[in-house]
């Protein structure tokens, strides 16, 4: 653990692993735009540096500040979620292993697990995880050595409690991963609350500019740290300097950018409630959400995602989601710019017709960082449509 442990959030987003450059004072730690590092003699390697795929230190500096904001002990950064997802689940399990995870997993996660590494022999349960007895009865097998868990989920921003299933998971000796990418760590940090290991899509709220793909693994176990890196070195998914350095840049202001979204969200997501049109808003600051408390409990406040049904059904979500200008029509999540997604043919169409479909007459929102007037305004003029 390092010194950054005492300061605040903050602070450590804007200090951690970005000490100014020694050779020539510059504060922001340069892009090191290479692929490989001069040696002083055969082996002489200049603090360790070697190839870019094994170090580089716009990678490192990046993976210091995600492990000071999450407290885990080391870190570990990809070229997208993805890649960090499938580099945990080949260094953590074995063929014949078995994973349960949510019943509205990120359909990538899902296809990710149901579809390539079925093959590769890993098996899988879907549940829903705000139910502690359907996961505790999909354990129950005696195979399943990893837990994992979204929350807020997406697109249903089900909340499930972080600390119970981690109690399940390690009486059956099984690791609980953490999905944070929805409420970021400035929001939540899961690794407090007994998960083994957190992983991020960083191209949403921690990168959070829409320009940077990426995705990490934090985890505070030396030995399992040891079995990701080697997959990172070994598979190569590693990100890529420029895609480290905007990710750092981005992450320094996590925290103002959450505060704005979560500010936001919790107007607009009243504001839905209160219009006929609408039939249910899946928002965890709301006090009728059925994880609220725990919400309240887990997280420092609710953040910028909001689901939103129909009573119009699938044309009316459609139409309300072709019928913004300040919301983009757009995939993806967690940039300071408003997103309108339908999930069912765009998000979530890798899940169609499976368990973990999503409602056709639902939309999510990303809500963005820009003026809540303006937002409102764009809204309410997408769902005047549905009355002309
Ligand atoms: C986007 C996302 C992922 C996948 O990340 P990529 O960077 O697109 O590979 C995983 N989990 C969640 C919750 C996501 O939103």
């Amino acid at each position: 653990m390092t010194h950054f442990d005492a300061q605040g959030f903050n602070t450590r987003a804007i200090h951690a692993g970005q000490t100014p450059d020694p050779t020539t004072g510059a504060v922001i730690p340069p892009l090191y735009q290479t692929t490989t590092f001069a040696q002083d003699g055969i082996g002489k390697l200049r603090n360790g540096y070697e190839y870019g795929r094994g170090t580089n230190p716009t990678r490192d500096s990046l993976q210091t500040q995600l492990a000071a904001l999450e407290g885990g002990a080391h870190a570990f950064s990809f070229a997208s979620g993805l890649a960090a997802e499938d580099a945990l689940i080949r260094a953590a399990l074995r063929p014949g292993d078995h994973i349960v995870l949510g019943n509205d997993a990120y359909g990538g996660t899902y296809r990710l697990i149901n579809r390539v590494l079925a093959d590769w022999g890993v098996t899988n349960s879907a549940v829903d995880m705000a139910d502690v007895d359907a996961v505790s009865a999909a354990i129950a097998g005696g195979n399943t050595k990893m837990v994992w868990v979204e929350t807020p989920s997406n697109p249903m921003m089900k909340i499930t409690d972080i600390a119970a299933i981690a109690q399940l998971a390690h009486d059956a000796s099984a690791l609980l991963v953490v999905d944070n990418t929805f409420a970021s760590p400035y929001l939540q940090q899961p690794l407090t609350f007994g998960a083994d290991v957190v992983v991020h899509s960083t191209t949403k709220y921690i990168g959070g500019h829409s320009d940077a793909s990426g995705g990490a693994v934090i985890v505070n176990d030396g030995e399992l740290a040891e079995k990701v890196g080697f997959i990172q070195f070994a598979v190569g998914a590693v990100s890529a300097p420029m895609e480290a350095w905007l990710t750092t840049r981005g992450l320094k202001t996590l925290g103002v950018r959450m505060d704005r979204h979560s500010s936001n969200a919790a107007t607009i997501a009243q504001w839905l409630l209160e219009q006929d049109e609408v039939e249910n808003v899946y928002y965890p600051g709301l006090a009728k959400h059925p994880g609220h408390d725990l919400a309240a409990a887990q997280m420092k406040s609710f953040g910028g995602m909001i689901s939103v049904t129909f009573k119009g059904g699938p044309e009316a979500a459609k139409k309300v989601a072709e019928s913004t200008s300040v919301f983009t029509l757009a995939e993806s999540l967690g940039g300071i710019e408003s997103l309108m997604n339908y999930p069912s043919d765009m998000t979530h169409a890798s899940v169609k017709g499976t368990e973990l479909a999503v409602p056709e007459n639902l939309i999510r929102l990303s809500v963005g960082i820009e003026d809540v007037e303006d937002l409102l305004a764009d809204l309410e003029h997408a769902l005047a449509t549905l009355r002309s």
